[in-house]
């Protein structure tokens, strides 16, 4: 509640009044402030309107009334221009052997953006020679950028992220040579289930999806400086673009509740980190009133361009799926952060006729830090609050930020809330990693939850079923993994060997 707390108003800089390294002095480039002119940011409490961009301002990470803001924007097909270029690439490709129906004169199948959108999936990159803009197409993030963020291509700060796996793990689309993965179909029981991998992303989680838009606004803010507080997998990500875009990354982390495992990357992208005394509220909050005083650009998850790069896991997964909407799309559920985006993204595939109807949302919560399931089992009559514990420290959170929009989500889905017990995360997790997938544990409240509603007929045996991985199994490499065998070395023989083996 402490966040909530924080009036926006009060925190506004005096600019001019603070001579400092971090904020470019030089003003919008025109191409920004005409690309960004139908892009507003609306409050999700009070419905208050805002520009995305405002020369001469600091930029807005929330209402005037203290809540949380959702990006708007006209979306547009791409221009003439664009147009010819994919067409001239298309000869190209046609010279590769990679004929396109495009300058045939075939009609489109479905809406325009499909094509636009297939058509960019089809030609992979030749990276000796492709161009910036067919480099874009590759990103599972900015083949969708009509969609994401209207920023003319040259600001763009991408690795690029996305193109992470869909498993087909179900006991009827898992094929012969993926026996293992059925295991997972098996504990679930369904038929037919795909489990996507956002921990394939560069840095190893979905993070890489929101900071490639954040640090790409950013960019074109001609920010020299960008900050969250945060001591997993977001500051990971924010450290990685940053050093990639030559700016300075800062990561605020309440003292002495840290683990050095999770920080190493970070460390090791070069990010600086600023210790608080004090939790993890407080590293919020002062993250928030320095970014503010110094004109550093801020990456918490109160900044809502974010979301609008994490709605790519669900255009990604459309398309991997030939746009065929999925009954069920499930996913952990902590700060609600991908709730909300992906099930933005669903509507607005919706809305563009991508797809023809909306799937059922399952958010996934650990018991221990379950306040959206409270109160969603109270009819969302009152927004639950409270103490988070569980091992899975990803979605270890009492008050979620993205309340009001995932709240959207669920309910215009007709979808449900559940809740597991620490004991069935880490038995989920056991059958991932089993399977050779792997996750880390917050993702493998996916599995845990699916099974759960499975159990309860509320997820019919035959449903197709989507879910989402968050994080790499490498992200937290103690909680739930095998203990090696202590003393459990052999001699060098055969012998020996053979013996051991045998056990
Ligand atoms: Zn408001």
């Amino acid at each position: 509640m402490l966040v909530m707390a924080i009036n926006s108003t009060g925190l506004q800089p005096d600019r001019e009044a603070n001579d400092n390294r971090f904020h470019s002095s030089a003003s919008l480039a025109p191409d920004v402030v005409e690309a960004f002119a139908s892009t507003m940011l609306r409050c999700v409490e009070c419905a208050a309107l805002y520009p995305a961009i405002e020369a001469g301002k600091p930029p807005r990470y929330r209402c005037d009334c203290g809540a949380v803001l959702d990006v708007e924007q006209e979306f547009r097909l791409p221009q003439r221009a664009d147009r010819a270029r994919q067409a001239a690439r298309d000869v190209d490709s046609m010279l590769y052997g990679l004929g396109s129906e495009i300058d045939a004169g075939t009609p489109s199948a479905g809406s325009p953006w499909r094509q636009i959108f297939d058509e960019r999936a089809a030609t992979p990159p030749i990276w000796s020679i492709s161009s910036d803009q067919m480099l874009l197409d590759h990103s599972g993030v900015w083949r969708y950028r009509e969609l994401i963020l209207p920023a003319p291509e040259r600001y763009v700060v991408s690795r690029p992220e996305g193109n992470t796996s869909l498993y087909p793990v179900g006991i009827e689309n898992c094929v012969a040579s993926r026996s293992g993965h059925r295991q997972i179909g098996v504990f679930a029981g369904l038929e037919r289930f795909y489990l996507k991998h956002e921990g394939e992303n560069p840095t190893g989680s979905f993070k890489d999806r929101g900071m490639t838009v954040g640090v790409t606004m950013a960019h074109l803010l001609g920010s020299k400086a960008v900050a969250c507080a945060s001591t997993g997998n977001t500051s990971a990500s924010l450290a990685s673009y940053a050093a990639q875009a030559g700016m300075e990354g800062i990561v605020f982390l309440p003292s002495g509740n840290v683990s050095a495992g999770k920080l190493a990357q970070s460390l090791a992208y070069g990010a600086r980190t600023v210790q608080i005394d004090g939790d993890f509220d407080d590293a919020m909050r002062l993250v928030e009133q320095v970014c503010n005083e110094l004109g550093i650009y801020l990456l918490n998850s109160l900044n809502p361009f974010r979301v609008e790069g994490q709605k790519a896991i669900g255009f990604e997964l459309l398309q991997q799926l030939d746009w065929q909407v999925p009954d069920w799309l499930v996913l952990p559920a902590g700060n609600l952060g991908n709730t909300s985006a992906i099930g933005k993204a669903f509507r607005q595939a919706y809305e563009l006729s991508l797809i023809s109807h909306l799937p059922r949302f399952a958010a996934i919560q650990a018991e221990g830090a379950s306040p959206f399931y409270r109160s969603f089992k109270n009819g969302f009559k009152q927004r639950e609050t409270m103490q988070a514990d569980t091992v899975a420290t990803a979605i270890r959170i009492g008050d979620p930020v993205s309340y009001a929009r995932a709240r959207r989500v669920i309910e215009e889905t007709n979808g449900v809330v559940e809740s597991v017990t620490d004991a069935e995360i880490l038995a989920a997790k056991a059958v991932i990693d089993r399977s050779g997938i792997g996750c880390e544990p917050a993702s493998a409240a996916t599995l845990a939850g699916v099974r759960k509603l499975v159990a309860q007929g509320v997820i019919k045996r035959d449903d197709k079923v989507v879910g989402i991985l968050t994080g790499n199994l490498l992200k937290d490499s103690k909680t739930g993994i095998p203990q090696a065998v202590s003393g459990g070395s052999v001699k060098a023989t055969i012998e020996a060997v053979r013996s051991a083996l045998a056990e």
